[in-house]
């Protein structure tokens, strides 16, 4: 197998011990990140490394298989159902939480779309389905459009999303002109059709990319964008603001700015949470008021925790974002921090 480092043999018993992802960059990906002037950073996001060999970490860091309630389908978040609908990807990136489930066969996947539908009709606290994966747009419109056969019946949902890497690894995909049809029936549906893009870097976002997410907004598509804070790619406010400041401007609202989670495999991708919160606080005082919307964001097992700062007391100052239980949302709450901590679960007990 071709890793950055060099040439290496590895049998598939080490491959799936280490749990490596299959590797897939589309053309368009490798073209974009070579013209954008950052490959040696963005190579890092789909050129497999030899640290994915030596990654410790787990392979289930949020609790995703204890809050499955029918395969394929998650309800952590009362308001929300996660809805797994395949588990392949234009491009594989190497620091993939999923990485238990994408490029492979997996049973996590959404196969029984009316015992969903079932589940939904039974929680009427549910306010959204997001459809994920993998990536969703790898699907056929036709399947995109089984799902919302099962879903958009329920009024307690008011909106559909859709979480997407597709506008970095493959825009023309959006090209599809049985995709107006698709957001039209959400909308007649009376409900917000909603894509989540996830560009990591200024230098995924290719013109292309910037020509269909404004078409798909002159469609009333809405758009907010998800990144990853990783290591020797963005760990860098001047890059990341730039890339949210790019995204305001073609009008994504930047959203989640997610901690590196401990992944066997990717865990080479997190940054300590002080540096963390520095980029944080870097982003925040180079964007204007109403670009600066994200929120830097560990996805943990007990919820969405908010890291807010590292207070002169050497405390790490947090709230629940989402939590299971209603009464911890909004709720502020501090840690020792810990040299070199990169997750919650690295700070200091009391
Ligand atoms: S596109 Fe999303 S699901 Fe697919 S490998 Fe990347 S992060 Fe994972």
């Amino acid at each position: 197998m071709n890793f950055i480092e060099g040439a290496r043999a590895v049998t598939p018993g080490e491959l799936e011990a280490h749990s490596i992802t299959r590797y897939r960059v589309t053309k368009t990906y490798r073209e974009q990140i070579i013209n954008s002037g950052y490959y040696d950073q963005l190579k890092l996001i789909v050129e497999p490394s030899f640290e994915e060999l030596e990654s410790p970490g787990a392979l289930d860091t949020s609790g995703e298989h204890d809050n499955t309630v029918v395969p394929g389908f998650q309800h952590k978040y009362a308001q929300t159902g996660l809805l797994l609908a395949t588990e392949r990807c234009a491009s594989y990136c190497r620091y993939c939480f999923r990485k238990r489930i994408v490029g492979k066969d997996s049973d996590e996947i959404a196969t029984d779309l009316g015992e969903i539908a079932r589940y939904i009709g039974d929680h009427p606290e549910m306010t959204n389905v997001l459809v994920s994966g993998g990536d969703p747009f790898v699907l056929s419109t036709g399947r995109l459009q089984e799902i919302l056969n099962y879903v958009l019946p329920f009024p307690h949902l008011s909106s559909i999303r859709f979480g997407t890497k597709m506008l970095a690894y493959g825009p023309r995909r959006f090209e599809d002109p049985a995709l107006g049809a698709l957001f039209q029936r959400i909308h007649e549906a009376r409900k917000a059709a909603v894509i989540v893009t996830h560009f990591d870097h200024i230098g995924e976002i290719s013109v292309d990319a910037e020509l269909k997410i404004r078409s798909l907004r002159a469609r009333g598509v809405q758009f907010f964008n998800q990144s990853v804070l990783l290591a020797k790619v963005n760990d860098d406010p001047e890059i990341l603001a730039a890339t949210f400041a790019k995204c305001h401007q073609i009008g994504i609202r930047p959203y989640y700015l997610f901690q590196g989670r401990p992944v066997k495999g990717a865990s080479h991708f997190q940054v300590p949470l002080r540096r963390g919160l520095e980029i944080a606080h870097g982003i925040n005082q180079r964007l204007s008021g109403i670009e600066k919307t994200f929120r830097y964001i560990m996805s943990h097992y007990t919820g969405k925790i908010e890291i807010l700062d590292l207070g002169a007391d050497g405390r790490v100052y947090m709230r629940y974002h989402q939590n299971k239980d209603p009464e911890k949302v909004g709720k502020f709450f501090s840690r020792q921090y810990v040299e070199g901590a990169c997750w919650f679960d690295d700070l200091a007990e009391e």
